[in-house]
């Protein structure tokens, strides 16, 4: 059996095809214009490398109601080309072979926990803070859908008194956790890209808070063993202490089994391959 794996990002497509062992054999990666530019190039990459089964990690808002017309379709993003684009419809017709799709993330969170840093963990969720802040959550062992999937980008946060820019950039929320702790709230806020501060800056104390927070709502709310940070923001390795002594001081003693953060917050051990392994485990999922 060859599994195929297509990890569908704003700005690239990055496609891989992989045996049982989950070794790779071919892997590509394509810039994201129109579905009308992109998706031929990814169905010829599927042609010449033939899969038995695809799955799908995509950015969203997606579709992912079984029984819903539009299942299977990113919805109301703002990638106004793929608004409303059916994207699992569409390799699915055009390769005819099983075919399964969830968020990006969500599909991060299940390669952490089945083979990353999450290993063994009932419950775990993965967040990424680049572009956008995303996270996919596990309960029980079973990524979480429902009502929609989480859009944890979107919870909303208090913002601090000192933050120079309380009022965030979401154009939904405006302070939202995307609004205020995104790469490109960092670099609105500091008039410098993220990547440019210096570790010793007071940005990442404030960055730290920020995801602090978002912590401290994902431990009492989905109670995780792990909370596995990545993406691209999360480069700046002096973040994790920060964030592990600011979500401890939030939650104020109240989580006796909690002794310290060093467990709890972790980054991704497959990073940047999460939501590709994902996205394989997804297709040998949906092969069966
Ligand atoms: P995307 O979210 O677009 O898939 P990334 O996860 O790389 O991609 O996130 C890009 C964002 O992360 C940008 O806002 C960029 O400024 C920021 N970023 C990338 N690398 C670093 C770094 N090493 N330190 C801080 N910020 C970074
Ligand atoms: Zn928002």
């Amino acid at each position: 059996m060859r599994y195929g794996a297509l990890e569908a990002g704003g700005t690239k497509m990055v496609l891989a095809v992989a045996d049982e062992n989950r070794k790779i054999l071919a892997r590509e990666s394509i810039p994201t214009r129109t579905p009308g530019e992109t998706m031929p190039r990814m169905i010829a990459f599927f042609r010449k490398h033939p899969v038995d089964a695809l799955g799908i990690g995509s950015f969203g808002p997606l579709d992912l109601h079984p029984g819903s017309p539009s299942f299977g379709c990113i919805t109301e993003t703002p990638k106004l080309p793929w608004r409303h684009y059916p994207l699992l419809p569409a390799f699915r017709e055009a390769l005819g072979i099983p075919c399964a799709l969830d968020t990006d993330v969500n599909a991060a969170a299940l390669c952490e926990a089945r083979l990353g840093a999450a290993r063994g963990a009932q419950n775990c969720v993965y967040v990424t803070v680049g572009t956008g802040i995303g996270a996919g959550v596990v309960c029980e062992g079973k990524l979480v859908h429902g009502l929609m999937h989480p859009e944890w980008g979107h919870m909303l946060l208090c913002p601090r008194g000192d933050d120079p820019m309380p009022q965030g950039i979401c154009p939904y929320h405006g302070a939202c956790l995307e609004g205020l702790a995104s790469g490109p709230a960092m670099e609105k806020r500091w008039g410098a890209p993220a990547k440019e501060l210096p570790p010793d800056h007071p940005a990442w104390e404030l960055e730290a808070h920020y995801l602090a927070q978002m912590c401290v709502t994902a431990v009492m709310t989905v109670s995780p063993e792990k909370i596995v940070l990545g993406g691209g923001v999360m480069g700046q390795k002096q973040l994790f202490p920060l964030i592990r002594r600011e979500t401890m001081r939030l939650l104020g003693g109240y989580i006796a089994c909690l002794e310290n953060a060093d467990g709890l917050i972790v980054p991704p051990a497959c990073y940047p391959d999460s939501g590709l392994i994902g996205a394989l485990l997804l297709a040998e999922r949906a092969a069966k």
